[in-house]
């Protein structure tokens, strides 16, 4: 091809419009600026986001005129895979680049029915929690939407080409977690479009109930997304006091626990679930004495909620350890004995690194091993709900 179209096509192809970064909304506008019908939309969105095709000469139901048109003015770009790994208990993760040395991590996690993909935000994050590796990398940047939706995107049809036939006619992943890098609702637009598209019907159809956002604690921003697209919830507590808290997510300084507890019952108004998940992360000697226990059940008495205790996942810089599997099993009884739903999170894809932002950092720890091997013996555990 002769140097000067090569040059002009590169520079049309990188000004093209990335369709992943358009939610339902925003690819009817684009087929109405195209002079389209919205129905053209959602033939174009059921061929991108149901069908996973990117090429718009195999999008037959589309009139040859806007095909043409796409293929100039528009591509379906999802960022690239810097790295893919496999676990032996089926997790898998992927380390995905998003420009200017920046990474990010999608991590599968396959367990009987339920398919759960972990979803990343943010690039970094700017909380800052005292036990967090993302957060001792630092905030870079927002995700776009195409970069949000992109992770669901290509894992879904990755893994549909892997899988084939273990899940005809259906789709491979059946939950999202915003969990992976980032606080979800410092990045609210691009989430929620990122979640318009992962709930519509012509896209990945998701319900509201199977898709959980997953925050520090942003007061303000728990509310909007209360008013704008409640989905499932779940708060990141990790302290039951606001003098501990303050030090664990200094978020908490500025929207201390009695704020958050309020804006969680004015979420339980609108929530799809009847509850919400307090994921709190298992810090030996800092949060997980019998006292912490009790005063969780005392913060949260007014509240229909479960608790998700997650057994620390070392890093170097932490200088950190998690509690033992008896601290976390007693624990957990407390809980229960008060009343409480109370899981401890299963360990998963530790021997890739699954656990969030560590692929990145790509961390070698020996103590990591150890407290691999003992979280992986910590049973799950189930107690009564409690009565509100
Ligand atoms: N920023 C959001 C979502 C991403 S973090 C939030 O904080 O909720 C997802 C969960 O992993 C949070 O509950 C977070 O506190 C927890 N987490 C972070 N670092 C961890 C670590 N090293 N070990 C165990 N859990 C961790
Ligand atoms: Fe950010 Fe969540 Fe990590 Fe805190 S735990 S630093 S909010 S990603």
């Amino acid at each position: 091809m002769p140097q000067a179209i090569f040059k002009t096509l590169s520079v049309i192809m990188t000004n093209a419009v990335n369709l992943l970064d358009l939610d339902p909304i925003g690819l009817v506008s684009y087929c109405e600026n195209l002079g389209e019908k919205p129905f053209r939309a959602r033939q174009l969105q059921r061929y991108i986001h149901r069908s996973g095709i990117s090429d718009f000469d195999a999008m037959t139901v589309l009139a040859k005129s806007l095909r043409d048109k796409l293929k100039i003015c528009a591509s379906i770009r999802h960022p690239a895979v810097l790295k893919d790994r496999t676990s032996a208990d089926g997790t898998r993760k992927w380390l995905l680049d998003v420009g200017e040395g920046n990474a990010i991590e999608t991590v599968y996690i396959p367990d009987q029915d339920r398919r759960t993909l972990c979803v990343s935000s943010q690039a970094g994050c700017a909380v800052n929690c005292y036990f967090c590796s993302t957060g001792k990398q630092g905030f870079s940047r927002n995700l776009v939407v195409g970069e949000i939706i992109g992770q669901l995107w290509m894992t879904e049809f990755a893994l549909r080409a892997a899988h084939g036939s273990p899940f005809p006619g259906k789709r491979v992943i059946t939950n999202v977690v915003m969990m992976g890098m980032g606080e979800p609702l410092l990045n609210f637009d691009a989430v929620l479009s990122a979640i318009r598209l992962m709930l519509d019907d012509n896209a990945y159809g998701l319900s509201r109930r199977r898709v959980i956002i997953s925050t520090s604690g942003l007061v303000p921003m728990i509310d909007r997304l209360a008013d704008e697209l409640p989905v499932a919830l779940a708060v990141s507590l990790h302290a039951p006091n606001n003098s501990l808290r303050d030090k664990l997510v200094p978020l908490n300084k500025k929207h201390p626990l009695e704020e958050l507890m309020l804006s969680c019952s004015r979420y339980l108004r609108v929530a799809p679930r009847d509850f919400i998940t307090f994921e709190y992360c298992m810090l030996d000697s800092i949060n997980d004495s019998d006292e912490c226990a009790q005063q969780l059940l005392v913060l949260t008495r007014r509240i229909s909620c479960k608790f998700n205790l997650i057994p620390f996942n070392p890093f170097p810089e932490s200088r950190l350890l998690c509690s033992s599997p008896e601290r976390i099993r007693r624990f957990a009884q407390i809980l229960i004995d008060g009343g409480v739903i109370t899981t401890v999170r299963r360990t998963r894809g530790a021997d890739i690194n699954a656990a969030c932002g560590q692929l990145v950092g790509e961390v070698h720890d020996r103590t990591r091993a150890l407290m691999r091997r003992k979280q992986n013996i910590i049973p799950v555990l189930r107690g009564s709900p409690r009565a509100i």
